[in-house]
């Protein structure tokens, strides 16, 4: 059996990004499962864009998709108002993003293409492509795989957090009719979270984030909603799901511990870090690999973790104050009627 110093699995932005930054003396593994799949807007928030800007990486050409976005068309479904507003985000190809983050890991990274299956005290087993399974051994394993993380739950209760059902899908766009937009949907009737349309490359995606139960009805009735705003998306051509956590308080939040002579670590979204406002998620997986580079290799590593991640997990868990006011039907209504930050779009601002 194969022993490492470091062992990771996921290599989603904040597993590749730990993989970059780690002491390039160590020995270590980076196991990933790529999930085709998994619905992500693909937008690189102001949070993120500032992370990357310190780490001295401009983003590639490649990742780009058309068009790029600076406002938001807000839509509240219930209601029928809508507003725009100016947001700086930068559209993505997510999955060449996340094939970008992979390609600057180093050589003193051994990174395997397999899908961790399970876990004995400190040994982990993965699946390669054609099913084979592969038993590692470590003194350090890193939980980077995602909400619904297999580390996570193999050693550590389940997480006191809010779970949603992210489904997203794919439609040609009609060059003719349409004008190629971002947006923000709203609708009480279907979802207590948010939805959004982007245009990426000549395609619309169409998504939201709904209570598990009945979330696939509720998706469908709520796109049902949008023609109200001359919305009419047929025929989608590809359809992904994934869970997505909304963290509420500490107990959201999982850093990691210490068992008899190992220790386990969570970073990004498996350590529930994502902001439970805009579901915002790179920027927190950015910070956790981070804080997680500076604390491996010490004996209080754990410790040191905790305490450098402590500002992140409360700033996300301050987020929550800013929900009402997005998501509250009745305070949505009267930001939005206020104007407040929005943009006039009508014929005398010309
Ligand atoms: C619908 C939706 C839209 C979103 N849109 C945005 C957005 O526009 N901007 C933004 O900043 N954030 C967005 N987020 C949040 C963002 O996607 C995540 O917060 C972010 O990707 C977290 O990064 P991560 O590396 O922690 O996890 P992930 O990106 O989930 O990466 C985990 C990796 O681990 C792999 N993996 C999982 N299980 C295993 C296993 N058993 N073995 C091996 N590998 C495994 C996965 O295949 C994946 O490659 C969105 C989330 C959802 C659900």
């Amino acid at each position: 059996m194969d022993k490492y110093d470091v062992i990771i699995v996921g290599a989603g932005p904040a597993g590749s990004t730990l993989a970059r930054l780690l002491d390039k003396t160590l020995n270590i593994l980076l196991i990933n499962y790529v999930n085709e799949g998994k619905p992500c807007g693909g937008l690189l928030a102001p949070d993120a864009q500032k992370v990357l800007a310190q780490f001295d990486l401009t983003l590639p050409k490649e990742v780009l998709v058309d068009p790029q976005i600076f406002s938001v068309r807000t839509m509240d479904l219930e209601t029928g108002l809508q507003r725009w507003y100016q947001r700086m985000y930068i559209n993505m190809d997510r999955s060449k993003f996340d094939k970008w983050l992979l390609g600057l890991v180093p050589e003193n990274v051994k990174v395997v293409k397999g899908r961790c299956t399970g876990t004995k005290d400190n040994i982990l087993s993965y699946a390669d492509e054609k099913g084979k399974i592969t038993r590692v051994i470590s003194k350090t394993i890193v939980g980077a795989d995602g909400a619904n993380s297999i580390v996570r739950r193999s050693y550590f209760k389940p997480l006191k957090t809010r779970k949603y059902m992210a489904i997203q899908q794919w439609f040609e766009e009609d060059k003719e009719d349409v004008t190629p937009f971002y947006s923000c949907i709203f609708d009480v009737k279907t979802s207590d979270c948010c939805s959004w349309t982007i245009s990426k490359d000549g395609y619309l995606i169409y998504g939201g984030a709904f209570p598990v139960k009945n979330s696939r009805r509720n998706f469908e009735i709520q796109k049902s909603r949008l023609k109200k705003f001359g919305i009419e998306l047929t025929n989608p051509i590809k359809i992904e799901a994934c869970q997505v956590l909304r963290p509420t308080g500490k107990n959201s939040f999982r850093c990691g511990g210490n068992f008899k002579g190992w220790d386990v670590y969570l970073i990004g979204e498996a350590a529930g870090l994502i902001s439970p406002s805009s579901l915002e998620g790179f920027s927190s997986a950015f910070n956790s690999a981070v804080a997680l580079s500076k604390a491996i290799g010490y004996e209080d590593g754990l410790s040191r973790y905790k305490r450098d991640t402590r500002k992140l997990r409360c700033w996300l868990i301050l987020k929550n104050l800013k929900c009402p006011f997005m998501y509250n039907q009745f305070l949505r209504k009267w930001i939005m009627k206020s104007g407040i930050d929005s943009i006039e779009i009508n014929s005398s601002s010309f």
